[in-house]
């Protein structure tokens, strides 16, 4: 029997912060806490509401959790603060043991079991964090699926959780990974630039069945993008946004 209680609200829940981990220079993963037998009721890619009253305002922003969605005691956001951000600023302004007024999850486009066989990963910059617990759910649930992530980003310092796709690159032969940067540092032997028709041609998988393709970033990388693997193809709904 499974005693597991499985977490969904719909009005703003307050949530302990545990843990706070500094990621790159502008992004923090922010530990909260759940009772020990508690997990959020979601699949990878579902999101959640982060709430606060700023400057005499209810905000609220969405956030995708990057940790396991099976996780019990706790769950992760992973956060890139903009400098005049509202809601981003105000969580990197919290401290362990401040609480944080949360709703959801809601659902996202979120990772089913079985829905492909051959999955890519678009991302730009922040545009990561929906991937994140889909890329680790797909390769530590030992799901059989093949996946290629192209990453794009300004600087090699943008580049959040690298040392964990490196990992999983050395680790996981099932997972491949290219890095894009536009302002490459000398010596760079990644891709450079902007993503180009090529190169998603050369590195997602080809429009079929059982490919599907997740997409985040800046919404004129989004349009870009999303033109492009519809004109190789890619059906409307094999292609994921958060
Ligand atoms: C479904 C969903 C899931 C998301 N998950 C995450 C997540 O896990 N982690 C995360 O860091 N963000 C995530 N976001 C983005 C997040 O919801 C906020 O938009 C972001 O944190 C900025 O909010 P803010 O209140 O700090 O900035 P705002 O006050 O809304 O905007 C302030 C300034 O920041 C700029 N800005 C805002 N958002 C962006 C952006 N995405 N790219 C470039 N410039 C921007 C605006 O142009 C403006 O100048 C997600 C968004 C969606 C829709």
């Amino acid at each position: 029997m499974n005693s597991m209680t499985r977490i969904k609200t719909k009005t703003p829940s307050p949530y302990k912060l545990t843990h706070i981990e500094t990621d790159t220079h502008d992004t923090k993963t922010f530990r909260f806490e759940l009772p020990a037998d508690a997990t959020l009721d979601m699949l990878p890619g579902d999101f959640l509401y982060v709430h606060a009253t700023v400057n005499g305002k209810q905000v609220k922003r969405a956030y995708t959790p990057s940790s396991l969605p099976d996780i019990t005691g706790s769950f992760d956001v992973t956060v890139k603060r903009y400098e005049t951000g509202t809601i981003s600023k105000y969580l990197h302004e919290q401290k362990i043991g401040d609480t944080v007024l949360i709703s959801g999850p809601n659902t996202g486009g979120h990772w089913v079991d079985g829905m492909a066989k051959r999955v890519g990963f678009v991302a730009g910059g922040t545009g990561i964090t929906p991937m994140v617990s889909i890329i680790r759910w797909i390769l530590t649930k030992k799901i059989d699926a093949e996946l290629s992530l192209i990453f794009a980003n300004k600087t090699e310092q943008d580049i959040i959780f690298r040392q964990e796709w490196d990992r999983y690159v050395r680790d996981y032969s099932n997972f491949h990974c290219y890095y894009l940067l536009e302002q490459p540092p000398a010596g760079w032997t990644g891709n450079t630039g902007r993503i180009t028709p090529d190169l998603l041609r050369q590195y997602l998988p080809s429009p079929g069945p059982d490919a599907c393709v997740f997409l985040c970033g800046p919404p004129p990388m989004i349009d870009a993008v999303e033109a492009t693997l519809k004109e190789f193809g890619y059906p409307e709904q094999g292609i994921i946004l958060p």
